[in-house]
């Protein structure tokens, strides 16, 4: 396969450079003399990049061809890489906006984000043609693809309640990831840390994700556990591998993490299972994002589980009920202390502006009230997004320097990972930390999340790929995004181009709305 592209690639640069000899031949966009960092893990060198309609159409010596450009751009001294890949993400809001601002996904433009997935955790909207179709005719700043959600699946067919489905519920389910499937998506991605994902046992999750399989998708999960609230890390992990292997799809950890000092450490295990897993044929990937803080609500990270069962209503009643609330209060406490206690726990957006930016602890000071009562008062309020200062660097960068994990933001309102995840990378972990070389930074957030995905000619600098190119400067690239200020826009950009077409020129946005909606690719086996 590999073998037959590349024969059919010297065929097309032979023709090529036989019609190069008789007349220029016209390019739209020339990037000259950058230093071509091209996806593969392959060492950066000097050339230049001729761009025609949606394609990268020359890579080499420009002056050594005939090229007649529209725009020609002097881009020496920058670096020239593929559009970055983003695999987790909470764009479903952003996309589907009536605002052509926020459908321009500026957050990720600015950080060189020119593809991103959404519908992850197993939520979001089970309409994937419709919400395909409304992104094309609408358009969007980005290309960006959807998974279908396994949590909204459950819900639509048994609600919130923890019950194992009857054979006509799994058949119900199993025809709704179909049409998900038929419709567009890239796989299932399931919640099973969440409510209703968490009711879902494993067997059920394996007959869904045998429908993703057949359609070639791809198995994608937030995990049971990260931590040590009910099966363990390891636990999980091993989950997620069982599912890989009796379902025979790749299998993807979002956000892979080491959630609290319970499990400290443990990603030496981690890493091992899941190299043992790949040996034996198991396609196992992950990705990560380069905070030591997860984004997260109050609600999702304290309340047990089984609280939940039955929605709100039922939930304020049990907070309501002495002896339950007794219960309630003792596991709280339990996943709190998991948590790192009251004060790792920052409000990070919320609609009550009098709590926000101030820690759990702080909450509960100013209320003289212990922090378990503060933070069951938030969540009947609505609940409030917190960041949760929960992992150790160790575990971080044990994970990030495989060649199996990837970059993602799991971006989400109140956390900078939405606006600063693929800089920061840079900034922290390549040029500061050196964590990372510069090209395997750019790899594992390019080529390695398209192939993981199965996204064809995208990820890499290469002739006959989509045009999805970014320009940076590697002195002033940079995330700016804090917890206190999370929507600060990333800097260093110089020039992004989505399809061919340039969305950051000179570093600011040209209002151009070239993303695509793209679609599974259609696979014959
Ligand atoms: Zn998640």
């Amino acid at each position: 396969m590999h073998f037959r592209r590349s024969l059919a690639l010297s065929v097309v640069a032979l023709l090529g450079a036989v019609a190069a000899r008789r007349s220029p031949e016209d390019v739209e966009v020339l990037l000259r003399g950058g230093t071509i960092i091209d996806g593969t893990g392959a060492p950066p060198r000097v050339a230049d990049l001729a761009i025609r309609g949606d394609r990268i159409v020359f890579l080499g010596d420009a002056s050594k061809a005939s090229l007649a450009p529209k725009r020609s751009i002097d881009v020496r001294g920058l670096v020239v890489a593929p559009g970055f890949i983003d695999p987790h993400t909470h764009t479903q809001g952003d996309l589907g906006s009536p605002d052509k601002r926020e459908r321009a996904n500026l957050a990720y433009l600015m950080q060189g984000v020119t593809t991103v997935i959404t519908n992850n955790d197993g939520g979001g909207k089970l309409e994937i043609g419709k919400t395909l179709d409304a992104w094309t005719k609408n358009g969007i700043g980005t290309n960006a693809a959807l998974y279908v959600p396994q949590g909204s699946v459950r819900g639509a067919v048994l609600g919130m309640s923890d019950v194992a489905p009857t054979a006509a519920q799994l058949d119900s389910m199993r025809s709704l990831v179909r049409r998900g499937m038929e419709e567009g998506a890239i796989g299932m991605s399931t919640g099973l840390y969440y409510a209703p994902g968490s009711y879902s046992p494993t067997e059920e999750v394996i007959e869904l994700a045998k429908v993703a399989s057949r359609f070639g998708g791809i198995y994608d999960t937030h995990m049971r556990d990260e931590s040590s609230y009910t099966i363990g890390l390891i636990g999980a992990v091993n989950e997620t591998i069982r599912i890989g292997r009796e379902a025979k799809l790749p299998v993807h950890i979002s956000h892979i993490k080491a959630l609290g000092t319970d499990v400290w450490g443990q990603s030496d295990t981690v890493i091992a299972l899941m190299r043992a897993a790949r040996a034996q044929g198991v396609d196992i990937t992950a990705s990560q994002y380069p905070y030591d803080a997860s984004g997260t609500s109050v609600g999702a990270s304290l309340l047990p589980r089984w609280a939940e069962v039955g929605g709100r209503d039922s939930l304020r009643a049990r907070i309501a009920d002495g002896p339950t609330r007794a219960r309630l209060t003792k596991e709280m406490e339990l996943n709190l202390k998991r948590r790192g206690g009251p004060a790792s726990l920052l409000i990070s957006s919320t609609r009550d502006t009098s709590i926000l930016g101030r820690t759990l602890d702080q909450v509960a000071a100013a209320r003289h009230e212990s922090p378990i009562d503060a933070a069951l008062q938030i969540v009947q309020q609505g609940d409030a997004s917190v960041a949760s200062f929960n992992m150790n660097e160790k575990d971080i960068e044990k994970f990030m320097v495989q060649d199996f994990i990837m970059t993602c933001s799991d971006g989400s309102a109140g956390h900078p990972r939405k606006y600063g995840t693929f800089p920061r990378l840079l900034r922290e972990y390549v040029f500061t930390k050196h964590v990372l070389t510069l090209p395997q930074a750019i790899h594992r957030s390019s080529a390695l999340t398209a192939a993981t995905l199965r996204l064809p000619e995208r990820g890499t600098l290469a002739v006959g790929n989509f045009a999805d190119v970014i320009v940076f400067d590697t002195a002033t690239v940079a995330d700016r995004a804090t917890y206190r200020e999370p929507t600060l826009l990333a800097v260093g950009m110089r020039y992004v181009l989505v399809n061919g077409t340039l969305a950051i020129d000179g570093g600011k946005f040209t209002g151009a709305m070239a993303g695509r909606a793209l679609r599974r690719a259609i696979v014959t086996h």
